[in-house]
């Protein structure tokens, strides 16, 4: 049979793609269908149609999926933020484990066997709503030209107004409320993208989870919000309010910060904690959005590390110096490389801040750093980190780092494919996986991150 546009059929959900849609097959061919859960039999609609595989929208769920449950948010189906909600968390949690498996299978080679007796349980969380510490909230208009405020539909920029997240903290609708209605007595217009005209862009939300310190940065298309004080008087009546600010941005883009923040009312960063280590975050540096997860994956990093206090660390790819501090109180001496040159600043207060000695980072591209070190220093490692982008190692690092034969590589990643890849090649030169294990960070999302063990035979 020839799968065309708008055919409509019946099909039972036997499997789940990457991004958590569901998948079923009729005759060999493979329908994708967004919302659908596996088990789920359910009537769809083709929307666009390949040779081998079609894309189908969910029209009527004919019997539920046992592991489907009812989503917390009423938005879960149409906002882009969530794909998983209509799935219950254990199952969320197994398909993701599954998913780093199979990647380690499919693309790295590594056999089930193996994979059995070495990978560990995966860790989930024990609340998996309202995790994420930062959001950033685009402002707008509805059909009836009402300011509105909330999170971008799946794969476009028209806005679902939502002040009330499942998955951000609870006083992100008390200060949106409090921004749309100062924007409306105000009549401080919404930025329109189609145009480039109006003022506010985005509100960008931040809360210290363990100190309880929040931050605003308002995202303006000027030079100045009219009335500020009369915000800020308001927005500092919140429990915990500490930093609140304007970031001017007038590009025509969809980057949504700009590079000029002006303080309206407090401190400048707010402070937080990841285990015994404080941090100081401004609102254009880069922080974990998962703290309690995260502490978790570090642990594990901590401890594949093994260290005794001898050794010399290297930290690949270390944002802020996150991990790199946190391997620093075990080891010798601790090397952090990071591409974006803020992100270092940070680093290198951060370590004063925790009156952390033993750790220098550089900037610069991880694949580049490394061997020029290597070349001219002839530097050396115990131990190396890697925590990558999704795209994962630059082939040039790879090569360094084994021609560098530290005993153990710590690999963190936020994309199981470019992690298999990786990991296969370091296998085919003189290392071995030792330990997987998942981490769910992003709850509700088809995301997941892992850490692995790899050792020198
Ligand atoms: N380890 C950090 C950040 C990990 S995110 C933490 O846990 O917080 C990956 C980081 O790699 C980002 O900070 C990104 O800026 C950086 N990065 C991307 N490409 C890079 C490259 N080629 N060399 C070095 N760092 C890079």
């Amino acid at each position: 049979m020839e799968w065309k546009k708008n055919d409509v059929f019946q099909v039972t959900i036997t499997d789940m793609g990457s991004d958590g849609e569901g998948i079923g097959k009729i005759d060999g061919y493979t329908i994708f269908v967004k919302d659908a859960v596996i088990g789920d039999v359910v009537t769809a609609k083709i929307m666009k149609a390949k040779k081998n595989y079609a894309y189908a929208r969910l029209e009527k769920v004919e019997t539920p999926s046992p592991f489907r449950i009812q989503p917390k948010c009423k938005f879960a189906r149409s906002c882009g933020g969530c794909q998983l909600q209509a799935l219950a968390y254990e199952k969320q949690l197994q398909f993701k484990n599954r998913k780093v498996k199979n990647n380690l299978m499919r693309i790295g080679g590594f056999s089930e066997a193996l994979l059995n007796e070495i990978t560990e349980e995966p860790v989930g969380m024990e609340e998996p709503f309202h995790y994420r510490n930062k959001a950033q909230f685009p402002f707008g208009y509805d059909k009836e030209g009402n300011v509105i405020t909330g999170f971008y539909a799946g794969r476009t920029h028209s806005i679902i107004s939502n002040t009330d997240c499942a998955l951000g903290v609870p006083e992100n609708k008390q200060i949106l409320e409090m921004i749309l209605s100062f924007m409306k007595e105000e009549n401080i217009p919404a930025y329109r993208e189609e145009t480039g005209t109006g003022l506010l862009r985005h509100a960008l939300i931040r809360k210290g989870f363990f100190t309880g310190q929040i931050m605003v940065c308002l995202v303006i298309n000027g030079e100045k919000l009219p009335a500020a004080e009369k915000l800020t008087d308001r927005l500092k009546t919140i429990e915990g309010m500490t930093s609140i600010s304007v970031c001017i941005n007038k590009e025509r883009t969809n980057v949504i910060m700009g590079t000029d923040i002006r303080l309206l009312w407090g401190k400048e960063r707010i402070e937080d904690k990841i285990g015994n280590l404080t941090f100081s975050i401004s609102p254009l540096s880069f922080f974990q959005v998962n703290p309690v997860q995260t502490q978790r994956i570090y642990s594990q990093a901590l401890q594949y590390a093994s260290l005794t206090g001898n050794e010399t660390v290297w930290d690949l790819y270390c944002g802020i110096g996150t991990i790199s501090l946190f391997l620093a109180q075990q080891a010798k001496q601790v090397y952090g490389v990071e591409i974006i040159p803020q992100a270092i600043e940070d680093a290198v207060a951060n370590a004063e801040k925790n009156g952390i000695k033993n750790a220098e980072f550089f900037v610069g591209r991880a694949e580049e750093v490394l061997p020029q070190k290597y070349e001219s220093e002839g530097i050396y490692a115990d131990v190396i980190v890697v925590d990558p982008p999704r795209k994962g190692c630059d082939e040039q690092c790879l090569a360094t780092m084994l021609k560098m034969q530290p005993k153990r590589i710590v690999y963190v990643s936020c994309d199981s494919a470019t992690l298999a890849r990786d990991a296969t090649f370091l296998c085919e030169n003189g290392y071995e996986l030792k330990k997987v294990r998942a981490f769910d960070n992003f709850p509700q999302s088809g995301h997941v991150e892992t850490v692995c063990l790899l050792s020198r035979k």
